[in-house]
Formats: structure tokens, C-alpha cells, sequence
């Protein structure tokens, strides 16, 4: 609009003073080359009538009225159809001084600027003895004044719409997506992580806009993360807590009894001291553990890392859990199956024998821990007369351990959760027999901090536990 206004105002100002000035131009020269035949009338040598002819002539010739006035301005003669003219006294006395006079003025008569030029009409001897007048409406001007002005109005109307076009096209790409992103941004502030801008062009806005998104869904991983690692360690100390709370009960209420003198009878006494005991060792594995998966949680524990052959843990261990087994009427057996196709033999006299290992690089103590973990389950979950197999090989590569037994097994919906920190399958069973909920977490650790993984597998009446360690070195030249 302001550029229409400018253009505008400049044309019309411009043409107007060019139009004006060439009409000012046309009209005096006209009126000076007329005004000596208006002379002849002066003179007495041509009659009112004649001259009246003679201007008329020129009236439509020039397109302008013409009036002879002598001196005092009174009008002598007149072409055809005008009506009287009077000049100012000012304007008539430059006349009757020689000059030619040129005057604009608006006339309500006609509506239109009108231009005036008074010329002086010389007689013979130089001496003025009248004025030849011209006028004309300036309505052709305004004519093409009024075209002019119309077409600045349709170009002022186009142009209007054209940006009305265009702002609302670029509100709608600009204004749209980053009205978008900045709705998300405040959503995000609040916490709002699946915030998204939609409105995804290909320029750079659209660019602002993939990036922000990217920036919502890393910041929504995060949080999601924190808050999961919130509510574990919430978790966490809950359970601690609740596990430290039941023998700290028993061993309190027991003591308190024996303090308050009830217990007379030692054989009583003896067995509240074994039941303290007990609670006590229970608190003490606890502690203990939780102490062993934090340390290998931080990757605290110093662990002095080397070659380790896996028959001599598990040989180890065979011979630490053999009491116990006969004990409770189950087999405890271990399989080398270090080929695929060789017949498995027994790992007590591979072992022993030094004739064959499996080597991996590790921590002994650690992997024995695990083991011992794993069988300490297996024993514990086998009713009398079953069996507990420890299997070790090599499979993809990878030396392998598994422990089966043929106990009650895991139900399949929580099969996912053993490896979590205190999951116990049925807690009333795992309280009698003093399970942390925290033996498999530790061997889950283990493993991982040697690069292996864990795996399971379970149904009634049998049980695979299994961990992978990466190889060193696989001896089997003597086998
Ligand atoms: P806990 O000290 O209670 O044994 P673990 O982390 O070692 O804790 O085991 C978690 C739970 O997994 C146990 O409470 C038990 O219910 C189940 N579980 C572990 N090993 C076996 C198994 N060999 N057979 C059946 N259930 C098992």
C-alpha cells in the first residue's frame, strides 16, 4: 500500500506538471501568434462581427475560448458560446504593461481547473491597446488523472491480495511450525516428553523442527531412564530394609525373652541361641552380598584378572557341595563335553588328570562364586532323590557352564525376573530357608563383568542355569 501511495503520488504529481506545462506552453504560443490579427479589429479594419468569426475559428482550433478585451478588461468580442471573462485588475495591468499572463483557477461552473493566458495586442505604433484572453478546462487532465487513479486502485487491490496471499501462505509455513515447536517446548519444560512438532517442511524451519523432535525423544530417553533408575533404588532400599528387618525381629525378640529370665530350661536356651545364631549368619550373607553386588556394581572390586581353566573351579566346588549333597540324597554329577561328538567325561579326573582345560580369562575367585551360587540354588530347590548336573563345554566359541537339577523349576512369568535383586519365586519358602533374593543378581554381574552372558531355561523336574565366558584358550591337544 505505502509503495502504491509513493508511486501514485509521484505519477499523478508528475504528470500533472508536465501535462500543465505543456497545455501553459501550447495556450501562450497560441495567444501571442493570434494576437496580432486582433489587431486589425483596434484598428477599425475588421468588424466586431468578422473578428467574432475569426476567434471562432480558432476556437476550434485550439480548443479554448477566446475574448478581445480592450484596456479597462470590458469585452469587445467573443468566440462562439463563451461566456464573459474578467480578469483581475493585477493581471489586467500586466497585460496592459506588455506581459503575457498566465492564471490557473478552479471553477465551480464547469467543475474543472481552468487555465487562463491573457496576451496584449499591440497596435501599430507598439502601444497596447487591448488583450487577447484564452481559457480552457483542464478536464482532459483530469480525464486521464481519473484513469491513472483507477489503475493505481486495481493495482493497490491486487497487490493487497497478493500479500494477503503470500502472508498467509508464510504464516502458514513459518508461523505454524514454530507456533508448534514453542507450544512443545513449554510442554516440554512441564515434563510433556511425546511433545512433537508435525509441521515438517524441507526448509530450514523444517529442519528446526526434526531437530527439536529429536531433541524431545533423547530428553524423553533420559527421563525415562532416570526415572526408572529412581524408582529401582527406591525399590532397593525397600527391600533391604525389609530384609534386614525380619531377623533383626527374631534375634531381638529372642534375646529379650532370655534377658526377662523366661527361659529356664537350657535345652530351650540352646536352641533360642542356634535360632540367634542363624539369624545372625543371615544378616551376616546379607550383608555380604549386598557388599559384593555393589562392588561389582561400581566396578570396584579388584579384580585380579588371569588365566583360569573352569575344570578346576568346578572341581572345587563339586568337592565343597559333595556333603551336603549326600546329605540331602542327591546326585551330584559334572560333564565335560569339550567337542562335539567326543563321548562327556567325567570333569573330576579330566581335572585331576591335568589332561584337559577349558581356559578362560578371569577372575577365579569370582567365577567360582557364581558356580557356587548356581549350585547353592540347585541344591537347595531339588527335593530328595533328584540329581544336579553341572555341564561345562564349548558352544560358539565360548566356553560354557551350566547347572541342571531336577527340582520344582520356575513358573514361566518369572522366569524374566530371578536375575532382579531380591525377586525370591515363593517368598514363605525362601525365608525358611534363608534366601537373599540377591545369589542370582550376583552371578548376573559376574558374568557380565567377564563379557559372558547368563541364560535359563526351566519347567518341572528340570532346571538349566547357564553363564558363557569368552574363551582364551581351548587345550585340547593332549585329549
Ligand atoms: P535366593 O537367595 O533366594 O536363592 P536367588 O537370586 O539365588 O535368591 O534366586 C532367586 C529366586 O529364584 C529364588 O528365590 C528361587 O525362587 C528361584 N530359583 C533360583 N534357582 C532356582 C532353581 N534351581 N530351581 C528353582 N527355583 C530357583
Amino acid at each position: 500500500a505505502v509503495t502504491v501511495l509513493v508511486v501514485g503520488g509521484t505519477a499523478s504529481y508528475l504528470f500533472n506538471t508536465y501535462y500543465v506545462g505543456e497545455r501553459e506552453m501550447e495556450l501562450t504560443h497560441d495567444a501571442q501568434a493570434i494576437a496580432p490579427f486582433a489587431s486589425l479589429y483596434f484598428a477599425g479594419n475588421r468588424s466586431a462581427r468578422d473578428t467574432a468569426e475569426f476567434l471562432g475559428y480558432f476556437d476550434h482550433l485550439v480548443g479554448a475560448w477566446f475574448w478581445l478585451i480592450d484596456r479597462h478588461g470590458a469585452v469587445r468580442v467573443a468566440s462562439g458560446g463563451a461566456d464573459p471573462v474578467s480578469l483581475s485588475p493585477g493581471d489586467l495591468g500586466q497585460v496592459n504593461g506588455g506581459t503575457t499572463i498566465i492564471s490557473r483557477s478552479f471553477s465551480h461552473l464547469y467543475n474543472a481547473q481552468m487555465l487562463l493566458v491573457a496576451a496584449p495586442v499591440f497596435d501599430s505604433a507598439g502601444r497596447v491597446s487591448g488583450g487577447l484572453v484564452l481559457e480552457t478546462p483542464l478536464n482532459g487532465l483530469s480525464q486521464s488523472m481519473d484513469v491513472l487513479r483507477r489503475l493505481l486502485f486495481y493495482s493497490t487491490v491486487v497487490a493487497l491480495l497478493a500479500a494477503t496471499g503470500v502472508a498467509l501462505l508464510l504464516s502458514g509455513r513459518l508461523a505454524k511450525p514454530l507456533l508448534q515447536m514453542n507450544r512443545a517446548a513449554l510442554g516440554l519444560a512441564k515434563g510433556e516428553y511425546d511433545q512433537r512438532v508435525t509441521a515438517v517442511s524441507q526448509d530450514e524451519i523444517g529442519q528446526l523442527a526434526r531437530s527439536f523432535n529429536f531433541l524431545a525423544a533423547e530428553l524423553g530417553k533420559t527421563a525415562d531412564a532416570q526415572h526408572r533408575l529412581e524408582g529401582l533404588r527406591r525399590q532397593f532400599v525397600a527391600n533391604v530394609s525389609h530384609e534386614l528387618r525380619a531377623p533383626l525381629t527374631a534375634i531381638r525378640g529372642f534375646v529379650e525373652a532370655m534377658l526377662d529370665g523366661l527361659v529356664d530350661d537350657p535345652g530351650v536356651r540352646h536352641r533360642y541361641l542356634e535360632i540367634i545364631l542363624g539369624e545372625t549368619m543371615r544378616l551376616n550373607r546379607l550383608v555380604n552380598d549386598l557388599l559384593d553386588l555393589s562392588k561389582l556394581e561400581s566396578g570396584n572390586l579388584e579384580m585380579m584378572v588371569e588365566t583360569v581353566n573352569l575344570f578346576g573351579i568346578i572341581g572345587r566346588v563339586l568337592t565343597k557341595f559333595k556333603p551336603l549333597a549326600d546329605e540331602r540324597g542327591i546326585l551330584l554329577e559334572a560333564k565335560a563335553a569339550t567337542a562335539p561328538g567326543r563321548e562327556p567325561c567325567d570333569v573330576q579326573c579330566g581335572a585331576g588328570s591335568g589332561s584337559r582345560a577349558i581356559k578362560v580369562q578371569g577372575n577365579a575367585d569370582r567365577i567360582e562364586q557364581a558356580l557356587t551360587n548356581l549350585l547353592d540354588n540347585a541344591l537347595r530347590y531339588t527335593p530328595g532323590a533328584g540329581r544336579v548336573t553341572v555341564t561345562v563345554g564349548i558352544v560358539a566359541g565360548e566356553a560354557k557352564v551350566e547347572v541342571a537339577d531336577t527340582g520344582v523349576g520356575i513358573p514361566p512369568e518369572d522366569v524374566p525376573y530371578v536375575w532382579d535383586r531380591f525377586f525370591k519365586v515363593d517368598k514363605a519358602r525362601s525365608r525358611a530357608d534363608g534366601g537373599t533374593g540377591l545369589g542370582l543378581a550376583i552371578v548376573k554381574e559376574i558374568v557380565e563383568l567377564h563379557g559372558g552372558k547368563v541364560e535359563l531355561s526351566s519347567r518341572p523336574g528340570r532346571t538349566v542355569f547357564g553363564f558363557t565366558l569368552p574363551l582364551t584358550q581351548f587345550d585340547n591337544s593332549a585329549g
